[in-house]
């Protein structure tokens, strides 16, 4: 028996109600497999929005402990997890929250050794690592995957997201080919913003799975929370790209 058909569908209801999801739309998301890349800010809200969404299988890598700097935005994570994996206290949350999630740990870094093995079985790759040179990477492989990715980054009061849809949209490199990756200065960043972008990236999940709305393809939204202003700007996929496959 399909595992949709012995849980409560009630749970789903408000889902269900919305008509661009209504049953089939829920079916999507029941079958969704989408890999959180980041255990930390960004993947807490996301987390939590596709738990809520009855997204039945999250992968989720990351090779960080939980720090008590962390607890001003990574929510997920409580006191009681000091100093353990973030991806098993990811897991704990999710299992406390909705027991219909079927949960796939890697506690260690994304490299081009491993990611094979642990992109290959998602449908939706998504950025919420916290470096350039880790978003730079997961890029590349998402092309190479062939997986579609969603990108968010955020600092401060701000961030933007960005869907990258392999062969047909723009990648960070077509966007920044001259991205100095070693920029690496630890900046401050508030709850609202991460979780606000973070919803933003939840959402292009959400429509790419259920095929409805449209994407932040070749557009990058731009958020700047102190001003509450929001920007949409239009990008160009790069014939030239290194990342053209
Ligand atoms: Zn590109």
């Amino acid at each position: 028996m399909a595992k949709e058909n012995i849980f409560d569908i009630k749970r789903y209801n408000r889902n269900i109600l919305v008509p661009e999801i209504n049953k089939e739309g829920q079916r999507q998301l029941f079958k969704a497999r989408v890999l959180v890349c980041g255990a930390g800010g960004l993947a807490s809200t996301v987390i939590a929005n596709l738990a809520s969404l009855g997204i039945r299988y999250i992968g989720i890598i990351d090779d960080d402990k939980v720090e008590l700097s962390n607890l001003n935005r990574q929510y997920i994570h409580t006191i009681s997890y000091l100093d353990k994996p973030k991806v098993l206290s990811a897991k704990n949350w999710i299992e406390n929250y909705n027991k219909d999630v079927e949960i796939q740990t890697f506690q260690t870094r994304l490299d081009d050794n491993n990611y094979n093995d642990v992109v290959k079985n998602y449908d939706i790759v998504v950025d919420c690592f916290d470096s350039f040179e880790s978003k730079f990477l997961l890029n590349d492989i998402s092309l190479k995957m062939q997986k579609p990715l969603i990108h968010a980054g955020v600092t401060e009061f701000s961030g933007q997201v960005m869907t990258i849809i392999p062969n047909k949209s723009a990648c960070l490199r077509c966007i920044f080919p001259d991205a100095n990756l070693d920029a690496c200065v630890a900046k401050g960043v508030v709850s609202p913003a991460v979780s606000l972008i973070a919803s933003v990236q939840s959402m292009e999940i959400l429509k790419l799975i259920i095929n409805k709305g449209s994407l932040l393809t070749n557009k990058i939204l731009s958020i700047d929370g102190l001003n509450a202003r929001f920007k949409v700007l239009n990008v160009k996929k790069n014939s030239a790209c290194e990342c053209n496959f």
